[in-house]
């Protein structure tokens, strides 16, 4: 853009419109464009003004005419009628200007505000736990998938079309989602390579809900034990949680041969479980399945109660 010529205020002082009999229409665009070169105005308004009526295409057509017949007539007015003229084919050039097709600019609300999109738009999820797609398809830890049964619904398809809007909105979206809902991870293995891999996760996430099972729940529990943003613990329990025992059990059943099945106390990862800090709650389910895979009331209890021991809950119910 060239520097600013001589305003519309600077012509209006020397009552250059009155002389040049300029219409109401084009005085309004004049002033217009002056906004526009000021920064005050964006040339997509300006442009909408013209193609508000077809008198307002005229008034500049019409301006261009009266000034080359001014220059015409008095050559002492051409510097200020070339100025006009130029005003009037940046006008005309505003107005066609194809229109700007990028949509409504999102991104430039404030944050706050896009939150309350997200939470507008995640209002339709009704499960209040959320089932992550399995990134550990495979893995033979005895996991168990349903999380639940008996609350409705028990698996939820979460709809992630804003996701796909562009990768800001998809990061803000899913930690939105990530802050907001319990997420279920159906064995340790699953939560373990999900907060490996996921730095918006480890930021977000609140509330878990996973099945303690599988042969890196030490790993996967000192991961999340790094989780600052981590209010929620939901541990599910079944037969397999034992199936992988401490080092020190380990090491001890080498020399003393007990044939008594391991305790919960014993299971891998409870030692990263006690280095959990932060929680608001934390609670022991049993896992959803057939009763032969269960562990008893009692276990389910006494965990409980260990872990609010351990992780300076007590006293918080
Ligand atoms: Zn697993």
């Amino acid at each position: 853009m060239s520097p600013p010529r001589a305003t519309f205020y600077a012509h209006q002082t020397l009552n250059l419109h009155a002389r040049y009999g300029l219409s109401d229409n084009a005085k309004k665009l004049l002033r217009a464009h002056d906004h526009w070169r000021t920064g005050s105005m964006e040339q997509v308004q300006l442009g909408r003004l013209v193609r508000m009526s077809p008198d307002m295409r005229k008034s500049i057509t019409d301006t261009i005419t009266k000034c080359a017949e001014i220059m015409r007539k008095k050559p002492a007015e051409v510097k200020n009628c070339i100025d006009i003229i130029q005003a009037c084919t940046e006008i005309l050039d505003a107005a066609d200007k194809p229109p700007d097709l990028e949509g409504f600019p999102f991104l430039k609300l404030p944050p706050e505000l896009r939150q309350n999109v997200y939470q507008w738009y995640a209002a339709k999820i009704i499960a209040p736990t959320l089932v992550a797609y399995p990134a550990e398809p495979n893995c033979d830890c005895g996991k168990w998938t349903p999380p639940n049964t008996s609350y409705p619904p028990a698996l939820h398809r979460v709809d992630m079309a804003l996701g796909r809007a562009c990768k800001q909105i998809k990061n803000e979206y899913l930690e939105f989602l990530y802050h907001k809902f319990t997420l279920y991870f159906d064995c340790s293995c699953e939560l373990n390579k999900r907060l490996r891999s996921n730095a918006a996760l480890r930021s977000n996430i609140r509330s878990v809900k996973v099945h303690w099972t599988g042969p890196v729940s030490d790993k996967a529990f000192a991961r999340l034990a790094k989780c600052q943003e981590l209010r929620h613990l939901d541990i599910v329990i079944s037969k397999s949680t034992t199936s992988f025992e401490t080092p020190r059990e380990r090491e001890m059943r080498r020399f003393f041969h007990s044939l008594k099945p391991a305790r919960l106390a014993d299971a891998l990862g409870i030692d990263e479980l006690f280095t959990i800090r932060g929680l608001n709650s934390v609670c022991v389910s049993h896992v959803n399945g057939r009763q032969s895979v269960k562990r008893t009331d009692e276990e389910r209890a006494n965990l409980q109660g260990l872990l609010k021991s351990k992780l300076g809950l007590l006293g918080l119910d």
